[in-house]
Parts: C-alpha cells; sequence; structure tokens
C-alpha cells in the first residue's frame, strides 16, 4: 500500500514542525507537494509572500534525506493553473520544471502531475467572488471526457484527514463529505480493513466535473496524456 502526504512544503519550515521530513522519510511515505510554478512571481502571486522561498527550502531537505533519488523515497510536485481555464500537457511543463529548478536550485524530483482547479474551497470562492463560477463550471462540463471515469482516483485511493477519518479523495475531505461505507455516516481508518469497500457507492458532486475535464486530473497527475 502506497502512502502519500499530500504536502504544501512550507509546514516543513514551521516551528512545531521540524523533524516532519525525517519521520516521512523514515517511513517511506510518497511526499506529493504543491509548487504551482518555478518562478518565484508566480509562486508569490498565486500562494503568498515567501511562500517560494519556504518551498524550496523544503524541497532542498527533501533531497537532502533522499527524496528525488531514492527508490522508497518518491517526491512529486503539483501544478495547477493560476486562473479559471484548464492546465496545460504535463509532459512538456514536467521537462521545464526539472531544467529550472536543477538549473537555479539544484532540486530534483520524480514526476510532475498537473492538477485541474477544483471549483471549490479558496479557489471556488475566488470564482464566487469575482462572478465567475458559472463560467468556469461551464468550461469543466464543456470539457468532460467519459473515458475519464475508467481513472478517477476514488476509484483506487483513500483520502484521511488528521484525526484518521475517511473519505472517497481529498476533494471531498476538503467539503467535508465522508466515505460512507455501509452507509455509515463515517469510517475510521482503524475500521478500513475490516469493511469490505467493493462496489461501495463513491460519494460524488458538482466539483467532480474537474476531475473529467480534459486530460482528467488526480493527486498523480492527468489521467489521459
Ligand atoms: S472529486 Fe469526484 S471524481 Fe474527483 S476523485 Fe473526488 S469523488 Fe472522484
Amino acid at each position: 500500500m502506497e502512502v502519500i502526504d499530500r504536502c504544501n512544503l512550507t509546514i516543513i519550515k514551521e516551528a512545531g514542525f521540524e523533524d516532519m521530513a525525517d519521520f516521512l522519510a523514515e517511513q517511506g511515505v510518497t511526499v506529493t507537494a504543491s509548487l504551482p510554478c518555478y518562478m518565484e512571481q508566480n509562486v508569490e502571486r498565486q500562494r503568498g509572500k515567501n511562500v517560494y522561498w519556504e518551498s524550496i527550502s523544503a524541497l532542498k531537505k527533501l533531497n537532502a534525506l533522499g527524496y528525488g533519488s531514492d527508490q522508497d523515497k518518491q517526491l512529486n510536485l503539483v501544478f495547477n493553473p493560476d486562473g479559471p481555464n484548464l492546465p496545460p500537457a504535463q509532459a512538456g511543463l514536467e521537462e521545464d520544471y526539472r531544467r529550472e529548478l536543477k538549473a537555479d536550485h539544484g532540486i530534483i524530483f520524480n514526476q510532475l502531475f498537473i492538477i485541474t482547479n477544483m471549483p471549490i474551497s479558496r479557489f471556488g470562492g475566488m470564482l464566487l467572488a469575482k462572478g465567475l463560477y458559472q463560467e468556469y463550471m461551464t468550461i469543466l462540463r464543456d470539457s468532460f471526457r467519459e473515458e475519464n471515469l475508467d481513472t478517477v482516483m476514488c476509484r483506487n485511493l483513500l483520502s484521511i484527514d488528521y484525526l484518521g477519518y475517511t473519505y472517497d479523495c481529498d476533494f471531498n475531505q476538503m467539503l467535508k463529505m465522508p466515505l460512507l461505507a455501509k452507509g455509515k455516516p463515517k469510517t475510521h481508518l482503524s475500521e478500513i480493513l475490516e469493511t469490505d469497500l467493493t462496489d461501495n457507492p463513491i460519494v460524488i458532486g458538482e466539483h467532480c466535473f474537474g476531475c473529467t475535464a480534459g486530460q482528467g486530473s488526480s493527486c498523480g497527475g492527468a489521467l489521459k496524456n
């Protein structure tokens, strides 16, 4: 079973979390970390001041622990667009990230994943505030590709919150829509091995169009290239 830490990178440099990177490395946890661009100005515009340099520092720490080079320490980066549009093709952008991060900072990583912005949380709030929500939903609906349904991540991955409760994916986790196993309103990680999830219905909503649009989107990147 692969365990993935969906990491925002800056947490690794925060007081009180100094031992987190070592813990993840000792446990062989895959780190999938948000880095919306390899350029400082783009990261700071999207994520806020100092986020770029804190992220670079965290990536160097992870590299020093073997992330990006050791087989059991996978380090993947996540790109998402800076606005209400679908992301570009994954392969070409990965080459740019690899070249620029290596040249500027000596940083290495395994894969770049592109993720479509979900119309929820902070991005959803921004769309609503700017009156762009319906326009963005139309883009997602019009770009629906049925073949993406075969590989959406909720079919083979569970998301776990910090209290140990389970969700069909991390977007449902953000929306507080728990996995409904056997009709139970919540299922804890400690119960999951004895719970038969075969044919268990996945909790879905309008946000799911974010996973099925265009080349598709998941915590493992594009679904189709
Ligand atoms: S948002 Fe919907 S389609 Fe995407 S992984 Fe979650 S449940 Fe599946």
